[in-house]
């Protein structure tokens, strides 16, 4: 257990609604590691909010939550994504809600395995729809890739694209996944029309909302692993945060690299975890 948990999980995981944990994993990182060390950075972040969270006008602390601490240090990458899925297969059969604190992005198709019957909606600024990575088909580069292959490529959105390869483009357009780029939200639709399309276009009632931090613009949110400019302000993420709620049931926040954090993309990250817990508790009681 890490020594402070996450800012107001004062709940037994029986009691709980949401189970939150960390995975201190950054093997595959291919740019700037160090994103082993962000799930208890951020829980350190945490503690610096309001319980009262005025526009919601609910206190965080009437909502039962709890913090499991961090997984074990995995020596690889597919050690780490079937510890993932064993422990929050766990936390679903009991009937609550995974919150998982990265680590990098690999870790999502373990938690995503133990869901039935959903959508993935993945923001990120990168498409992650490689194959392979330098030998790796589990790298946090085929994020996307490999949930395709496990729930369908049909089920799965990527939101607030701007980097892909040549290769990366090829295939999703053979293989027809839909993603919507950092571009056509800034000059053709909101983020409310593209997460209405995004939801039309998956057909599923539970969705599962993947965080990838470099989603948000690197002068919001700057120390991330690989930061790639012309991204999203961050309310533009409450904002989808709220627009998901009612349909909810899993929730990760991967990519944080606090060696190079000036301490507000943690703060940012908590922040989005705690809007996460209320939006989707106000509306799903
Ligand atoms: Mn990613
Ligand atoms: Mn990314």
């Amino acid at each position: 257990m890490p020594e402070s948990l996450f800012a107001d999980a004062n709940s037994s995981l029986e009691e709980a609604r949401f189970a939150i944990f960390g995975v201190p994993f950054d093997k595959t990182s291919s740019f700037r590691s160090g994103s082993a060390q962000a799930p208890d950075k951020i829980r350190e972040a945490s503690h610096n909010f309001e319980t009262y969270m005025f526009e919601h006008g609910e206190d965080i602390e009437s909502i039962k939550y709890c913090d499991l601490g961090n997984l074990e240090e995995f020596e690889d990458v597919s050690s780490m994504i079937r510890g993932v899925e064993e422990f929050t297969g766990g936390i679903v059969e009991k009937g609550k809600i995974p919150i998982v604190l990265g680590g990098e992005h690999s870790l999502t198709p373990g938690v995503v395995k133990c869901l039935d019957d959903i959508g993935v909606i993945v923001l990120d600024a990168h498409l992650d729809f490689r194959d392979e990575y330098e030998d790796e088909k589990f790298s946090h580069c085929s994020t996307v890739r490999r949930i395709s292959d496990s729930i369908g490529v049909k089920s799965v959105v990527p939101i607030g694209v701007r980097s892909f390869s040549k290769e990366e483009e090829v295939d999703a357009e053979e293989l027809g996944l839909r993603f919507i780029t950092s571009y056509e939200l800034s000059e053709k639709t909101t983020i409310q029309e593209a997460l209405e399309m995004a939801l039309r276009w998956i057909d599923k009632d539970k969705i599962y909302l993947s965080l990838d931090m470099d989603i948000i613009d690197p002068a919001f949110a700057p120390g991330i692993s690989n930061p790639e400019p012309f991204g999203l302000a961050p309310i533009e993420i409450k904002k989808c945060i709220n627009y998901l709620a009612g349909r909810l049931v899993g929730f990760d926040v991967v990519e944080v690299s606090p060696p190079f954090d000036n301490g507000n993309t943690s703060a940012l990250a908590a922040r989005l975890v705690r809007e996460t817990i209320m939006a989707t508790w106000k509306a799903q009681t």
